[in-house]
């Protein structure tokens, strides 16, 4: 979801002659200017927001077409039915001296959205005319998201950069690029879902499930404001299991590892307190035990190259020698 809000307008609520026309090819009937209410929205910018990422240029040509005759829901209220609100054209327009963070020039995407000036409806009206209500969320698929640093295509293969880091001075962030489809808008009902926002509603459109893990996971590592859906949380969650199934295994493996190098180490080291290199190992990493097996193993196959019945550390171990300490 991206945010978008309302803004003023010359017109102010009337429409043109012209745009009557363009909102006429959405009605059953004919509509006076006097019959419909009109207003500006902008649905977003080329401006990076807070999830670090930003659409280009040509993207917002794109989203401008797709834009136009989308409805949007004006009240969340679930008891009433929802009020819409249309829009009828769509346009990138270039806001003159104003800059990007990055120093291109500043796009928006402006909407002419309308509503029928009918009683349900006049709440709503004040409202945008009072500027309670301003700030409406707006959702789209995209083809493509572009890693700023290393412009890999994030739908296709993922890279070591993380939105909202810093890379040689550069701020990392996905380039949205390829608008596919764009999605209702809404007004935001409660200011605090401002705040949080959905992780990467765009392509979740697209792709969903644990693909969508990886991105989910780096929006975590990022200073973003960020808030889950249930279906993300229930993947996160499986995730997480499956996490927790492979630590289980690792450990397992590791400690069988820790106790053949044990093993190993008494049969051809046996001036090694077995006591401290039982001590010794538990601090080991994977890597080091490896290296210690290997190191013991060519050792054991120079020394006996026949492989002994009972190993010394299992006649200590006969002897509970062993036993005392837990492994
Ligand atoms: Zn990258």
């Amino acid at each position: 979801m991206k945010d978008g809000y309302i803004v003023k307008d010359v017109t102010y609520g009337k429409p043109t002659e012209s745009e009557l026309e363009l909102i006429n090819l959405h009605t059953r009937r004919e509509y006076s200017a006097d019959e419909v209410y009109v207003f500006s929205v902008i649905l977003c910018d080329n401006e990076i927001d807070r999830e670090y990422e930003r659409f280009t240029k040509d993207a917002l040509i794109k989203l401008s077409e797709l834009f136009v005759g989308k409805t949007g829901i004006l009240d969340h209220n679930m008891k009433s039915e929802n009020q819409t609100a249309r829009i009828f054209s769509c346009e990138v327009e270039e806001v003159p001296n104003k800059l990007t963070s990055i120093g291109e020039q500043y796009y928006r995407l402006k909407a002419r959205a309308y509503m029928p000036r009918i009683s349900k409806n006049n709440d709503f009206i004040s409202e945008i005319d009072s500027g309670i209500k301003k700030e409406i969320s707006v959702g789209c698929a995209v083809g493509k998201i572009r890693c700023s640093i290393c412009g890999e295509n994030m739908k296709s293969l993922h890279c070591e950069h993380i939105k909202g880091k810093k890379y040689n001075g550069e701020v990392c962030h996905y380039i949205l690029e390829e608008p596919l489809d764009a999605y209702e808008w809404s007004f935001v009902a409660v200011p605090a879902q401002k705040e949080a926002k959905v992780i990467k509603a765009l392509d979740l459109e697209l792709k969903g499930g644990e693909d969508n893990m990886e991105d989910v996971i780096k929006m975590l590592y990022t200073d973003a404001p960020i808030s889950i859906s249930k279906s993300q949380a229930k993947d996160l969650t499986k995730f997480i299991d499956t996490l927790k199934e492979q630590a289980e295994d690792g450990k397992t493996y590791k400690e069988d590892m820790r106790k053949e190098v044990l093993k190993y180490c008494s049969l051809v080291e046996p001036e090694i307190d077995i006591k401290v290199m039982d001590a010794v190992t538990k601090k080991m990493n994977l890597n080091e035990l490896k290296s210690f097996k290997t190191a013991f193993m060519s050792k054991v196959n120079r020394d006996f190259p026949v492989k002994p019945q009972l190993l010394p550390y299992e006649k200590e171990k006969k002897k509970n020698k062993i036993n005392e300490f837990k492994i």
